[in-house]
This record gives C-alpha cells, sequence and structure tokens, in this order.
C-alpha cells in the first residue's frame, strides 16, 4: 500500500532531507586520497546526531555502518572500514539517511576523488543527468514507467546500462515503502503518480553490463564485469504543486 502524506508530514520530511543532504556535504568536503571509508562514516554519524536525528542506515538489517561507501565497481552497499583507503582516481558513492521525527530523508552521490578519468568523469554526470530526466517526468497523472523510461534513455543514450536488480522505492516514515521505483520502465505503464506520494528515486549506472552480484560479505554489490559504477539518489515530494527535492541542499551536487 502507497503511504500519501499530507503537507504536514511532507513538512517533517523536508527536515529529515534537509538533514540527509548536508551529512553527504560532509562527506564530500573531507574526500581526499588517503581517508578512510570509516572515517567518512563516522563523520556522517556525527553530524547527523548532531542535528538530533538518527543514522537511519545504522543497524538497519543488521548494516554496521551510518552510510553505504562503495568504490569503482562496488555499485551500492558497501561497508564503510579502517582497511578501505581511498585512492587517487577512485570514484566513491556515498550513500546515507536519516531519520528525523519518525520520517525518514534517503540519499546518494558519487563522488571523484583526486583526479579520475575522462570516462568515470562522464559516468557520474549521466547518472546526475538521468536523475533529473526522471523528475522532469515525476508530474500527478504521469506513471512510474514515464518516470524509469526517462532515466533508462540517457542512460542507453550514452552507451552506459542502468542498474534493474535493485530499484527506488517509496519512503516516509520508513525507509522503504511502497511502490518500487524502477529506473527503468515503459512509458503509460505503471502506478500513476499522485499527490503526496514521496520517493527515493536513484539510478545506478555502470559502464559495462546491468549485470551484478553480492559479494560474499553478504552486502556489498559490484558489477559483474568489474565495471565502473555511479549512484544518484535524492528523496522527493510530490505535491500539487509540483516536485520537492528533499535531499537536495546544494544545486549542482
Ligand atoms: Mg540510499
Ligand atoms: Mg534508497
Amino acid at each position: 500500500m502507497i503511504h500519501l502524506k499530507n503537507s504536514t508530514q511532507i513538512a517533517l520530511m523536508k527536515d529529515a532531507g534537509r538533514i540527509t543532504g548536508e551529512a553527504l556535504l560532509v562527506a564530500r568536503d573531507m574526500i581526499r586520497p588517503g581517508i578512510s571509508t570509516y572515517e567518512i562514516d563516522q563523520a556522517i554519524r556525527s553530524y547527523i546526531e548532531k542535528c538530533g536525528a538518527k543514522p537511519a542506515f545504522l543497524g538497519y538489517q543488521g548494516f554496521p555502518g551510518s552510510a553505504c561507501i562503495s568504490i569503482n565497481d562496488e555499485v551500492i552497499h558497501g561497508i564503510p572500514s579502517r582497511n578501505r583507503i581511498l585512492m587517487d582516481g577512485d570514484i566513491v558513492k556515498i550513500d546515507t539517511g536519516a531519520t528525523y521525527r519518525g520520517y525518514v530523508g534517503d540519499s546518494a552521490r558519487t563522488i571523484p576523488v583526486g583526479q579520475v578519468s575522462d570516462e568515470a568523469k562522464k559516468l557520474i554526470q549521466v547518472t546526475r543527468d538521468s536523475f533529473w530526466a526522471g523528475i522532469d517526468a515525476v508530474r500527478v497523472g504521469n506513471r512510474l514507467g514515464d518516470v524509469g523510461s526517462a532515466i533508462d534513455t540517457v542512460v542507453r543514450k550514452n552507451g552506459f546500462s542502468t542498474v534493474r536488480q535493485y530499484v527506488g522505492h517509496g519512503i516516509g516514515e520508513a525507509m522503504h515503502e511502497a511502490p518500487d521505483v524502477p529506473n527503468y520502465g515503459t512509458p503509460g505503464r505503471g502506478t500513476r503518480l499522485c499527490a503526496g506520494m514521496t520517493l527515493a528515486i536513484e539510478p545506478m549506472v555502470n559502464i559495462g553490463t546491468h549485470e551484478v552480484k553480492v559479494l560474499p560479505d553478504g552486502w556489498t554489490v559490484k558489477t559483474l564485469d568489474g565495471s565502473l559504477s555511479a549512484h544518484y539518489e535524492n528523496t522527493i515530494a510530490l505535491t500539487s504543486d509540483g516536485v520537492l527535492v528533499l535531499t537536495e541542499v546544494e544545486k549542482g551536487f
């Protein structure tokens, strides 16, 4: 069942979204070669707690961190570790969430470490562009297939592939609510969009095959062919006045 939110609930989700977005800025500003993913995770946790919120990922289905931090061919769900050190040329995906006054924000960015290849830069840009193409299709009366198709069209046009095995989701009092929000689809198909929907839209884009595998740690998802992957996610609210991107706190990031 899809839980539609009223304006009071959406106002609360704005706060959760802002804290989540700010935590990602904290992470971005500390990313450099030589830092461990554990240090980034701890900074995110501290920031969220300082805001009076709770790290939504910490303990979620047993996840040990406050952020999923995934490097290069890792797609999502990387576990922060003192032994994972960022190196010049890496791309790192930071995915985090905050629960504030009963509502959850969820957002992810892909960030270059030092100097990265032109192909990596393009992948990051295309992934971001695909999200915003999806947002253009988030309108009352459209369907989720319109959104997924808009995302996937940008990805394919650039020669990349969209991960299909993992998708976006409804969000609110729980991090994962109905409906599933695939990053691919058929225009005119799928759930109809209406005012009060709050969704986490999150394209995951690979340079090579769309196929992925889970590592023996039970969490980390990698591309099957070892190609680079990027992720871009925001929590959004659809209102009768249009779309609010709740986790975007700095334009262009
Ligand atoms: Mg996320
Ligand atoms: Mg999500």
